[in-house]
């Protein structure tokens, strides 16, 4: 039975083409002489955000992870949202892996203020104060928001001012890029590294990008290998990837449609509120308290009609559109949910 997936844009599947990338892909050793068609993938991506390189690693947790472990050193401050994927989906890996202490400030607006940043960055050498190693940006953010270019430039202008290197989680970068109507480029030039996920609304099956200066991936590609993350013939799904990078963002803009109809219909259904102005990328947030039915029915019954949903999590039930879910399928959702709120 097909199912409709609105968990995440984790779970497309790969598309035809990519299988036969990856079924022809020419192959090396990666870790020795590096494969041809990794270096060719991170060539292609260095060169879409704008930096002198790139590295192909397995998931966005460890591009996040290897671009902390780069820039800081064990005891620094890295300064982040409170609701940062880095800290809240990470599993703790900055401390655990880079000895850092993350230091979350409160973000009324979903994103970094320059003037809270500056207050936080350590600027005294005072013996009881940790050193600031690293700032850390999210862009698009987990909460299907996208953060202003400027309030970015305002971010990244302090970090310069006090020499301290930004690294931007741009997990959803180029679903931020389309909403925003930029080039990618114009978002990464404030920040020294980023990251940015092939496996999400790109539809590869797995891997990220981390990008940055040329000295700095070289360090971080020392850093993949202590995590495990040094991969052998890894051109085998780096092909994916270059038909990721190369053919899937240009389709992106029906996903952002599809969020946008699925959130319009959903906020007609009574007792459903949406934030419709939150409705930025390829995401819905929905308030369900107000239906009257526990969210583990409502995921039940949705599964008994082919859609996969995820119950809420801080209050929020979120859908996500992708490439393997159709208009059509928005609409049936649709009236699956009315069928279920309104009976
Ligand atoms: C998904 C995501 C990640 C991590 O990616 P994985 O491949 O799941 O490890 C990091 N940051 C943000 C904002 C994400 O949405």
């Amino acid at each position: 039975m097909r199912f409709i997936d609105l968990r995440s844009d984790t779970v497309t599947l790969p598309t035809d083409e990519m299988r036969q990338a990856m079924f022809e892909a020419e192959v090396g050793d990666d870790v020795l002489e590096g494969d041809p068609t990794v270096i060719k993938l991170e060539e292609m991506a260095a060169e879409a955000v704008g930096k002198e390189a790139s590295m192909f690693v397995v998931s966005g947790t460890m591009g996040n992870e290897s671009a902390i472990y780069t820039h800081t050193k064990c005891g620094d401050e890295v300064i982040l949202a409170d609701n940062a994927h880095i800290v809240t989906h990470e599993v703790g890996s900055a401390a655990v892996i880079s000895g850092v202490q993350l230091r979350t400030l409160r973000t009324d607006k979903g994103y970094l203020d320059a003037k809270d940043v500056e207050a936080t960055i350590r600027k005294e050498n005072n013996i009881h104060y940790p050193e600031t190693g690293l700032i850390c940006l999210e862009n698009a953010r987990s909460d299907g928001s996208v953060v202003p270019i400027d309030k970015m430039a305002d971010v990244y202008a302090i970090a310069k001012k006090y020499d301290v290197p930004v690294h931007l989680d741009g997990a959803r970068l180029f679903n931020a890029a389309l909403y925003l109507n930029v080039d990618v480029r114009e978002i990464t030039k404030y920040t020294d590294s980023v990251m940015f996920c092939l496996s999400k609304g790109l539809c590869a099956p797995i891997g990220s990008m981390v990008a940055g200066s040329k000295e700095f991936i070289e360090r971080a590609k020392k850093s993949r290998k202590l995590m495990g993350g040094g991969m052998r013939q890894s051109g085998v799904i780096a092909a994916a990837g270059i038909v990721a990078l190369t053919k899937m963002r240009g389709r992106l803009h029906v996903d952002h449609e599809n969020a946008r109809l699925l959130a319009d219909e959903l906020s007609k259904i009574p007792n459903i509120k949406v934030d419709l102005n939150r409705v930025q990328i390829n995401m819905v947030f929905a308030d369900m308290s107000g239906v009257g039915k526990d969210d583990s029915y409502i995921v039940g019954k949705m599964f008994e009609k082919g859609i996969k949903i995820l119950p809420s999590e801080d209050g929020f039930m979120r859908f996500v559109t992708n490439k393997d879910v159709t208009k059509k399928d928005v609409l049936y959702f649709i009236d699956c949910m009315k069928e279920i709120c309104l009976s």
